[in-house]
C-alpha cells in the first residue's frame, strides 16, 4: 500500500500525548481498517471500549492530484486495557476523488492541531472508561465550520459502510 503522508504523525502525536497523562500502563496505537463503528458482544467482554467521532482533513488523489477538504473525515478507535498494557486500534475511513471518479480511496491527512484535538478527546475516553477519572472539561467540541463542500455520501468510505459519524 502507497505511503500517505500524515499517516505516521497518528503514533508521534499519539505517543507524545501518552506521555502527558502520565498513565500507569503504557497505550500503544495501531492501525486496523477492519474495525467497524459498533462493538459485538465478544468484544464487549473482552473489555473493548469504542470512540466513533470525525474531523477536519484534506484529500490528495493520487491519481489526478485533486485535492478536497472535508469536516466528516470519520474514524472509528477501539480501546482496552489489559493488566500491564493499553491498546487503541484506529481506523481511518477514506474518500474517493469527485473528479476522476477513480474507486480507489484516498486516506485522510489530518494536520497536526486537529490530530491533537482528535487524541485529547480520545484519551478523556480513556481516563473516564478505563480509568473512572471523571471527565473536567465538557466534552462539547469547538465546531468552527469553515466552508466546505456538503458532505458527498457517495464518495465517502463510511457513507457506503454505513459508518459515517452522524454528530
Ligand atoms: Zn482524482
Ligand atoms: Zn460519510
Amino acid at each position: 500500500m502507497a505511503e500517505v503522508p500524515g499517516t505516521n504523525h497518528w503514533f508521534t502525536h499519539f505517543t507524545s500525548r501518552i506521555e502527558e497523562a502520565e498513565l500507569e500502563e503504557w497505550w500503544a496505537l495501531n492501525f486496523n481498517y477492519n474495525l467497524r463503528n459498533e462493538l459485538d458482544a465478544q468484544r464487549r467482554a473482552k473489555g473493548w471500549k469504542i470512540y466513533v467521532t470525525s474531523t477536519f482533513a484534506k484529500f490528495i488523489c493520487r491519481r489526478c492530484s485533486n485535492s478536497w477538504s472535508s469536516y466528516r473525515a470519520s474514524m472509528v478507535f477501539h480501546y482496552r486495557l489489559r493488566r500491564k498494557s493499553g491498546i487503541v486500534l484506529l481506523r481511518l475511513f477514506q474518500q474517493q476523488c469527485r473528479e476522476c471518479k477513480n474507486p480507489i480511496m484516498h486516506k485522510p491527512q489530518v494536520n497536526s492541531d486537529q490530530m491533537y484535538e482528535v487524541l485529547d478527546r480520545l484519551i478523556l475516553k480513556i481516563l473516564k472508561n478505563c480509568y473512572r477519572v471523571p471527565n473536567l472539561v465538557e466534552e462539547g467540541r469547538a465546531v468552527n465550520h469553515r466552508k466546505t463542500k456538503p458532505h458527498e455520501s457517495n464518495l465517502c468510505e463510511a457513507c457506503g459502510l454505513g459508518m459515517c459519524n452522524q454528530s
